[in-house]
């Protein structure tokens, strides 16, 4: 390959219906929705180093399932089963100028998720074997859990404890995701 070609190349996001100009949080999800959906091996790979930092196995996670937008603020991904319609996977992405995110009630966006399915377990799918959902938690600024923990949880206690927690560059290195022009380019926007 030319490598020249990767200055010029321009990242095939499918825009949603309300996207608005200037949101560069809402172009990662949508660059990191195209890579997972339209990239053979990609989301699977996503759940492998997850469950491996987990300490669980994710063989077969992503078989028969679709990438979705999903959730009340809507720009969360979901790993969903075809057949169920219900969740394998979510997928929270921080881009380069998101921070962690409390509802009005001061609790995390990420306990919420926890609480949702431990109240609801439907909302995951029973034809996956192994832990479902699986929390992701994807940082472009290539913190590690605990550093966010302590930068973001200052005010409000903030436990990623059920949360797999990859920086952008260690995913976004390895194969399948590297040498894709969506990598590059989330790679060297933050
Ligand atoms: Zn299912």
């Amino acid at each position: 390959m030319d490598s020249s070609d990767s200055a010029q190349e321009t990242p095939t996001v499918r825009l949603p219906d309300d996207w608005r100009t200037g949101r560069i949080e809402a172009v990662h999800d949508l660059a990191w929705r195209d890579l997972l959906d339209l990239v053979p091996g990609t989301a699977q790979a996503l759940a492998d180093l997850a469950a491996e930092q987990t300490g669980t196995t994710a063989t077969g996670l992503a078989r028969d399932t679709a990438v979705r937008f999903n959730g009340g603020c809507g720009s969360d991904l979901f790993l969903v089963c075809r057949e169920c319609d219900a969740d394998r996977a979510v997928i929270e992405i921080k881009g380069p100028q998101a921070a962690m995110n409390p509802n009005k009630d001061d609790i995390w966006q990420t306990a919420v998720y926890q609480d949702a399915y431990q109240a609801d377990p439907a909302l995951a799918c029973g034809h996956f074997p192994g832990i479902s959902p699986l929390f992701i938690l994807l940082d472009a600024r290539n913190r590690s859990r605990q550093a966010i923990e302590q930068k973001e949880g200052a005010y409000i206690p903030l436990s990623l404890d059920a949360w797999a927690v990859l920086t952008y560059e260690e995913v976004l290195t390895r194969a399948p995701f590297k040498d894709q022009p969506l990598a590059r380019w989330l790679l060297a926007c933050c």
